[in-house]
């Protein structure tokens, strides 16, 4: 099997992240994101997205939508912005804890953007970000420049294309991929073996899913969603068949999806489990 990136361009919808002088959050980073994700591609790289076009998700889904993918890593794109706008510029990379291969991820992906002309503003560690707590693999945040900085647009306007490549560049690098040679340059017969990651995704596709509710009314849905987010349950909604259906993860393997219905019936929930 591929290595698999899942990629989750941020915000969307409803959602546009920072906005600077009608420029939108979202619409960059899908952007920059899909032009990455193509490129890893291109070098032999499985790549699941969290979305193709303007729609919103949680973080909590986006999280679980790249823990269903069986992805080896993930990586969320965004741009930046300060309070006052135009006060900060530069690039910075936010992970859960500094080391291992995020930290691998984040280094060599900041070297590739400062190739490109932004600021290196270095890792941050974040505890509190959903997609980089909620994901079961390996995850990193991007944040590409400052949206409200007009040098900082610049160059992610001038040097897209390097900054795409970059990107991508620094990612396979840290997993010890290469990236697709250029057409003229003839390639390899080989591809590198891609390291495997410690837990064997599951053989097989089937994902039990835990279900809290089912409503043809929106605000119904949405006021179980936000309870149950509240009480810090991993919960999404899945639009299907003219119903909104409220559900808490998604699991490869059955027990663990009893596991999570133990715990929501323990507050009080009704739920069944579904595939
Ligand atoms: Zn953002």
């Amino acid at each position: 099997m591929a290595y698999k990136v899942a990629i989750d361009p941020g915000h969307g919808g409803r959602d546009p992240g920072a906005v600077y002088e009608g420029r939108q959050e979202k619409d960059d980073v899908l952007e920059l994101a899909l032009a990455v994700g193509q490129i890893l591609e291109d070098s032999g790289v499985d790549v699941a997205y969290t979305r193709v076009d303007d729609v919103y998700n949680t973080p909590f889904e986006k999280a679980t939508m790249g823990n269903n993918s069986g992805a080896d890593l993930f990586v969320s794109f965004h741009r930046n912005a300060m309070p006052t706008p135009g006060s900060a510029n530069g690039a910075e990379v936010l992970v859960y804890s500094d080391e291992g291969l995020p930290a691998q991820v984040a280094r060599n992906v900041l070297t590739e953007l400062s190739e490109a002309g932004f600021a290196d503003r270095g890792v941050i560690e974040r505890k509190n970000l959903v997609v980089l707590r909620r994901t079961q693999m390996p995850a990193v945040l991007l944040e590409v420049g400052f949206i409200d900085n007009p040098e900082d647009n610049q160059i992610f306007d001038s040097e897209f294309e390097q900054i795409a490549q970059g990107i991508a560049d620094g990612i396979l690098e840290s997993v010890g991929l290469e990236s697709a040679p250029a057409p003229d340059t003839g390639g390899t017969e080989q591809q590198p073996q891609p390291p495997r990651p410690e837990q064997e995704a599951p053989e097989q596709e089937t994902l039990y899913r835990v279900q809290v509710g089912a409503y043809r009314e929106r605000n119904n849905a949405y006021d179980m969603l936000n309870q149950l987010l509240a009480e810090g349950f991993p919960a999404f909604i899945l639009y299907d068949d003219n119903l909104y259906r409220v559900q808490v993860g998604a699991f490869a393997r059955l027990e663990n999806a009893i596991r999570m219905e133990r715990s929501l019936r323990q507050y009080g929930y009704n739920t069944y489990i579904t595939t």
